[in-house]
């Protein structure tokens, strides 16, 4: 495992509040990392940073073995560097097939005329089939994404996320408004995706985070407060009483 994003000391002000104080973050690669913490702690301003939405005031986020600054790079360029990211509402096209989806996200490392080759080759045709089983949805390849459920959509995105072939995937919420048994699909998808690369997951639900059974970062008032397994952090004097909002 070796480091392949490192946030250090950032710090984000808006209109004088500090919604990320001094926050330093390393991900590896590959690695099941969830991000969890209070309402406010700062949780999507870290993926708004990572991605370049946001700009923090002061520390580094570095990329990759190269060590790349993230910092002044588009968030075009920064999602071309390899970096997905998947919010709470998913986003298909509706009309479109499952297949069609996965085929109009999919990516190669060549250039953009080889990827309209790719994406209608007999390669390009077998990596749809492939991501298809990854998140579940062989059997669907035929039908109208907007006739998905809504889990079943949240899988299709990640899936059209991972045909981006993307080193780091962040992805926020994945489980809200799922069934207990599309939740436990949705742990294994993740699991899965993360034996390659590095996928974030911004989640509240505890026996979520419980059956991810990855390392566990809290963040509190825009700093870590704790890291480690869910036990460990959960035996934090400190987690506990932000919990319980003491
Ligand atoms: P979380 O995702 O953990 O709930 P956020 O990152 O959304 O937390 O927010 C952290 C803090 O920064 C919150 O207090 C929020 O109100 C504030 N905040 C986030 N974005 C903005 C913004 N664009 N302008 C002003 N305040 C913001």
């Amino acid at each position: 495992m070796t480091t392949l994003l490192e946030v250090s000391g950032v710090s984000v002000t808006f209109d004088g509040f500090r919604a990320i104080n001094n926050l330093s973050i390393q991900v590896a690669e590959p690695e099941l990392r969830a991000v969890i913490g209070p309402n406010g702690a700062g949780k999507t301003t870290f993926m708004d940073i990572v991605t370049g939405k946001t700009r923090p005031d002061e520390g580094r986020v570095v990329w990759g073995e190269k060590n790349i600054s993230l910092l002044g790079m588009s968030e075009s360029a920064i999602a071309r560097a390899g970096i997905g990211r998947k919010f709470q509402k998913p986003t298909v096209f509706e009309e479109q097939t499952v297949r069609e989806n996965l085929r109009l996200a999919l990516k190669n490392k060549r250039g953009p005329l080889d990827v309209l080759l790719y994406r209608r080759s007999a390669e390009g045709a077998a990596r749809i089939e492939e991501l298809a089983s990854e998140i579940g949805l062989a059997d669907d390849l035929p039908r109208r994404a907007g006739d998905l459920s809504h889990g079943q959509k949240q899988w299709l995105e990640i899936g059209m996320l991972l045909a981006q072939d993307p080193r780091l995937l962040l992805v926020d919420e994945p489980a809200a408004g799922m069934t207990p048994t599309e939740r436990e699909h949705t742990t294994d998808i993740l699991k899965r995706a993360a034996q390659t690369r590095a996928v974030v997951v911004i989640e509240h639900d505890m026996e979520f985070v419980r059956r991810l059974g990855c390392k566990v970062t809290v963040l509190h008032e825009g700093s870590v407060l704790a890291e480690g397994s869910l036990d460990h952090v959960t035996q934090n004097k400190e987690v506990i009483d932000v919990y319980l909002g003491r």
